[in-house]
């Protein structure tokens, strides 16, 4: 076969929805982004952009889908990110590619705005703790990870889905002090769902703070208020 062309994105024959590859027949939906017929058969409106999904089938894609260029998405086989979360169970498990279907069909709060910002305190915040939440928005699924232990505090949001297309969003974490103009924020990329917390923290690839300072921030009640923001990067 051909080298592909490298004056279009491949991104474009990729289902916006699930990032798998498309395989016909594939739809756009009225915003014209690409659907695989997967999604399309569940997705009510499109996450991406609110349009309708169902709006036209797209030849041309079909077209470039079965040029077959892309490598097959990668099958990992995970269990739900809820059952990480201490207060719930989920006994789902199954593929990579299907934890979005999963999440939105059964746990979506919809925690995040349309943009991507979220306020959830941390908790009874001692020294010795961890936190999760599942967050979707942006059309993605997120899990939020944190962990206070040896003195510090360990925060990372982590993306859904393959480590390739992790490294497309960034987060930002920011936390005021009561009555005072005083505040800390922090950005950092997301990281991917299949890679190892442990591996995360010990090369920092995540926000650390001493927990001396996290705790001058913490209210009354013990809970630590803060507002985040997911986007694109
Ligand atoms: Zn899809
Ligand atoms: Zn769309
Ligand atoms: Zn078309
Ligand atoms: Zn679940």
């Amino acid at each position: 076969m051909e080298a592909p062309g490298t004056d279009f994105d491949e991104y474009e024959f990729e289902c916006t929805f699930c990032k798998d590859n498309i395989r016909p027949p594939a739809t756009v939906c009225e915003t014209g982004h690409a659907i695989c017929s997967r999604c399309g058969r569940f997705l009510e409106d499109h996450p991406t952009c609110a349009g309708s999904p169902h709006e036209a089938r797209c030849f041309a894609t079909d077209n470039f889908a079965r040029l077959g260029i892309h490598e097959p998405y990668p099958t990992v086989e995970c269990n739900c990110p809820v059952s990480l979360t201490s207060r719930s169970q989920c006994p789902w498990a199954g593929k990579l590619e299907e934890i979005k279907k999963h999440i939105i069909q059964n746990h979506d709060k919809r925690i995040a705005d349309k943009s991507g910002k979220f306020s959830m305190p941390f908790t009874n915040v001692t020294s010795q703790a961890s936190y999760s939440l599942v967050i979707s928005t942006l059309g993605e699924v997120f899990l939020r990870r944190a962990q206070i232990r040896d003195d510090n505090f360990y925060l990372v949001v982590m993306y859904i889905g393959p480590i390739k297309y992790a490294s497309r969003f960034k987060y930002s974490f920011t936390i005021n002090k009561k009555n005072s103009v005083e505040n800390i924020s922090i950005c950092q990329k997301t990281r991917s769902f299949t890679e190892n917390c442990e591996d995360i923290y010990r090369s920092r690839n995540c926000i650390k703070l001493h927990y001396d300072v996290v705790s001058d921030f913490l209210l009354d009640n013990n809970d630590l208020p803060n507002m985040m923001e997911i986007s694109r990067v």
